[in-house]
């Protein structure tokens, strides 16, 4: 069959590996793409958001099935849309339509959803600019450190955790009375503070079953030691050491059952993968967030550690079989270093000529923010190529990974040698 996969990342990358992969596939097409995804498939110059020429493309080169990575186009309703048109809604899309995508496009709606049925995550209250004075007050009732969450979608940057309590008061103000997130800080969630270590389960429903994708720990601070500022991820590694058994087990029966039968239970049919940022506070887990979609890095790590044919289970999905699906993850360790531009999360230049790529054996390379310009591969991104090992046990994989990424060459070039080094001795 013929599937358009949506994006451009290093998440879209594995996606596509995975997927190039499968006996099931005749003809991949990445939109937009980038210059690694061109091995997998044919990429293809369309936005993720315009859903129009999505849909015109899908017509006209018979794609069976879409798949779609980012978050975007998911909350911007790219689901219902082929819903709503009458020969595209014959072309399954894998991805929640857009009432469900509010799990992660509002922070307000997934902190009800989880109260409504009774998942475990930090108490929290959401105010409005109409009800700014009672947040304030509100905030000298809870201990500190207090999380402030835009509602909307803020590039990942709409978060704050606050020390003392007239941050967190010039903070809630600056946001509701100011705008300091635009529109995506209308409405604010005042959270508790969570303590323990975080991880990410992430697991692939078809609104009835799931599966339960392997779990993954992402690194998001720029710095070594997990120092400095935070950035979209700069390594990622699965298994986690301390998401032992009976852990997993109680977020399977705490967390990922109760959701799956929370969004039946609210008339929100789901298909698509849904990514659980969980805390776990001496063994018992907490959410901290739902996204609607894979994790980048965590994808690249989770992905090539799924030994069944990718493209049966997507297919599961959109035939609503699949708990019939067999699904086995192999035993081994997967660990993702992301290279990025200097300066990232800062400024950065684009248009670095990369070299070194083929002095790359062992590890496998998902690019993200890279392009093709005359036959030369060159960066277009702050996270430039992820480089995901998989070995036997953590020690190697680590080390294979972290040598790989030392061996690709671009101006400015940063990575982090210490990604999941942290967990060696959990
Ligand atoms: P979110 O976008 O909700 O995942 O928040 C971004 C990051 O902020 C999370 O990955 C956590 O590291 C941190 N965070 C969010 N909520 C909490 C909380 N209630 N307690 C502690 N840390 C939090």
């Amino acid at each position: 069959m013929n599937i358009l996969l949506i994006g451009s990342g290093g998440r879209e990358s594995a996606f596509a590996y995975k997927i190039a992969q499968s006996p099931l596939t005749s003809q991949l097409f990445i939109a937009p793409g980038n210059a690694g995804t061109g091995a997998y498939g044919k990429n293809v110059d369309i936005k993720v958001t315009d859903f129009a020429s999505l849909g015109t493309f899908a017509l006209e080169n018979d794609i069976h099935l879409v798949v779609v990575g980012p978050e975007e186009p998911l909350v911007k309703g790219i689901h219902d849309y082929f819903l709503q048109d009458a020969q595209l809604s014959n072309i399954p899309v894998i991805g929640p339509t857009a009432d469900g995508a509010q799990l992660e496009g509002s922070k307000d709606f997934s902190k009800q959803f989880m109260q409504r049925h009774a998942i475990p995550t930090a108490a929290s209250r959401s105010f409005t600019k109409e009800t700014l004075e009672e947040g304030l007050q509100y905030l000298e009732t809870r201990k500190l450190p207090i999380v402030l969450k835009a509602d909307g979608l803020a590039a990942g940057k709409g978060v704050l955790i606050c020390a003392d309590l007239i941050e967190a008061k010039t903070e809630l103000r600056a946001m509701l009375a100011d705008a300091k997130f635009g529109e995506a800080s209308n409405k604010v969630v005042v959270e508790d503070f969570l303590k323990g270590i975080e991880l990410s389960v992430f697991v692939l429903t078809d609104g009835k079953d799931y599966k339960v994708l392997p779990a993954a720990k992402d690194y998001k601070r720029i710095g070594e030691g997990d120092t400095g500022l935070n950035t979209g991820g700069m390594g990622s590694v699965s298994p986690v050491p301390f998401a032992d058994e009976a852990f997993l087990l109680k977020v399977e029966k705490d967390i990922i059952k109760p959701t799956i039968e929370g969004l039946r239970k609210d008339n929100i049919p789901y298909k698509g993968f849904i990514f659980i940022g969980l805390m776990n506070d001496d063994g018992n887990p907490y959410v901290v967030e739902y996204n609607v979609r894979m994790g980048d890095p965590e994808t690249e790590s989770v992905l090539i550690r799924i030994e069944s044919d990718f493209v049966d289970l997507l297919m599961g999905v959109a035939e609503e079989n699949l708990a019939t699906k067999s699904f086995k993850v192999s035993e081994k360790t997967a660990a993702t270093v992301m290279l990025v531009s200097g300066g990232y999360p800062g400024k950065y230049e684009n248009g670095k000529i990369i070299s070194g790529l083929e002095n790359v054996k062992e590890s496998l390379l998902f690019h993200a923010g890279t392009t093709l310009v005359n036959e030369e591969v060159k960066t277009a991104g702050g996270r430039v190529i992820a480089v995901t090992a998989l070995k036997d046990n953590l020690l190697e994989a680590l080390q294979q990974a972290t040598a790989d990424a030392g061996r690709i060459y671009f101006e400015g070039k940063n990575f982090r040698r210490d990604i999941g080094f942290d967990l060696i001795n959990y």
